[in-house]
């Protein structure tokens, strides 16, 4: 039953494909749009076929998308390969935007991307300013308690990133030196983790449940930081030893001075982010996992240079 609404939710997203066939997408920092893009998927579908009207019964707060015309997305723009925005053209590229293009066609809806930190995305998503959130945003059981996920669509891991001259090339070098980390990211608990599970500082005073960045002290600190262009210069400064977080978002920052440790760990399952219990929660897993299983995630993961 699920296939078969999903081979219908497809059928339309081939029609408004085509109906969106050279309309073109004029993309401006922080907002992009297709003033073209005027056909819904329910009006696609109606014309044509009745197996793809099942398209057209969407939940409230998805025909509230539709209505609107527009699907506001929280995206990175630094991410390379997931999220960047092109300092000059203003136009975002990677595989969280193509998904969120793919969205927005087969709502048959403009998109608009609202840049997004790690620090700002939940509360934007909490607020209603966006709808959904494609983010590098990682799966966790706490997460889950506050927000939707879909299927994971990508795993990437966490690393260090440091300065040469600093002679630390691996997770036991780290002991005793602060980290940089983004306020609201996974990394400062990952990275307790794994130098506890590799026997390098004590974890007896460990709770994965309370942990917090800001009063971690044992065998290593931490100082949290909103964006990630700050925790670079925060690491040329010396004002931090290393900078931690997944590889993804690292490999911007990841100058001739600079190497990774050879460590990385504590995989991050990358999902779509929605208002718990919402329909869009629903539409977005049936979408994810059709294009996981139909090899549209693959291609595209391939197509952004990302392994
Ligand atoms: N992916 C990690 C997280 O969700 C790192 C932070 C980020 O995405 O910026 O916590």
């Amino acid at each position: 039953m699920k296939m078969r609404k999903l081979s219908a939710l497809l059928l339309a997203t081939v029609m408004t494909a085509s109906v969106l066939t050279g309309c073109g997408s004029a993309e401006a920092p922080a907002t992009s749009s297709t003033p073209e893009s005027s056909k819904t998927a329910a009006e696609s579908s109606s014309e044509t076929s009745s197996e793809a009207e099942s398209a057209t019964e969407f939940a409230p707060d998805v025909q509230a998308i539709i209505d609107r015309g527009v699907l506001r997305v929280g995206v990175k723009n630094a991410v390379l390969g997931f999220g960047y925005q092109d300092e000059l053209t203003g136009e975002y590229s990677g595989l969280e935007i193509e998904l969120a293009k793919k969205i927005a066609e087969y709502l048959g809806v403009d998109y608009e991307f609202t840049a997004v930190t790690a620090a700002t995305r939940t509360e934007l998503l909490d607020s209603g300013d966006i709808d959904c959130v494609l983010a590098t945003f990682t799966i966790t059981e706490e997460r889950k308690k506050s927000w939707d996920f879909t299927t994971p669509y990508y795993t990437d891991y966490v690393t260090v990133l440091v300065e040469n001259s600093s002679g630390i090339t691996s997770l036991a070098d780290l002991v005793d030196k602060k980290v940089g980390v983004s306020s609201g990211s996974t990394s400062a608990k990952s990275l307790t983790k794994a130098m506890i599970e590799g026997g390098f500082i004590d974890g007896s005073a460990f709770d994965a449940d309370t942990f917090d960045a800001a009063t971690w002290t044992t065998g290593i600190s931490f100082q949290q930081y909103d964006d990630y262009p700050t925790i670079s210069t925060a690491l040329s400064a010396g004002e931090v030893d290393a900078f931690c977080v997944d590889k993804s978002i690292l490999a911007v920052y990841n100058t001739d001075s600079r190497s990774y440790i050879a460590d990385k760990f504590s995989p991050q399952e990358y999902g779509i982010a929605t208002t718990k219990d919402s329909g869009f929660s629903t539409l977005c897993e049936e979408l994810i996992t059709g294009w996981l299983a139909d090899g549209t995630i693959d291609a595209l993961i391939a197509e952004n240079g990302i392994e």
